[in-house]
């Protein structure tokens, strides 16, 4: 019989601390693997979504890549159908495209994020995906 991964504590990298900025809607957790000031100039997070959770609309100057390490979730560019993408899926985000990426209602979702290009400056936050918008996927 399947059953589904528990994934409550994330997979591979480790879950890290609760987010509690306004940016989500529904419990979101955040590992940075790789700090925002390295010199490397590429920082790296680990994001645990669980049920429903999912993060405002927003757009990254610079761009943004998923890798979708566990679960099944939403990715969805403004005036786009949302698409479901789950383990093992790649998310290339062009420069300045809003958009918002979440778990699905009934999984928990993880995903690695790389910030690509962050010289051309800081993610813009914008408004929260509503529920009525959320329910109707
Ligand atoms: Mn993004």
């Amino acid at each position: 019989m399947n059953q589904a991964k528990d994934l409550s504590e994330s997979v591979i990298f480790p879950k890290g601390q609760k987010i509690t900025n306004n940016y989500f809607v529904g419990g979101a957790w955040l590992e940075m693997l790789v700090p925002s000031d390295s010199p490397l100039h590429c920082p790296i997070g680990n994001v645990t979504f669980e049920p429903g959770a999912r993060n405002n609309w927003h757009k990254h100057p610079g761009g943004q890549i998923l890798l979708v390490t566990g679960g099944t979730g939403y990715y969805q560019e403004e005036g786009k159908p949302a698409q479901v993408i789950r383990e093992g899926d790649v998310v290339q985000i062009p420069s300045d495209v809003k958009h918002w990426h979440g778990a699905a209602a009934n999984s928990w979702f993880t995903h690695i994020a790389i910030s690509t290009n962050i010289h051309m400056g800081d993610t813009e936050w914008l408004e929260p995906v509503s529920d009525e918008a959320y329910g109707n996927l």
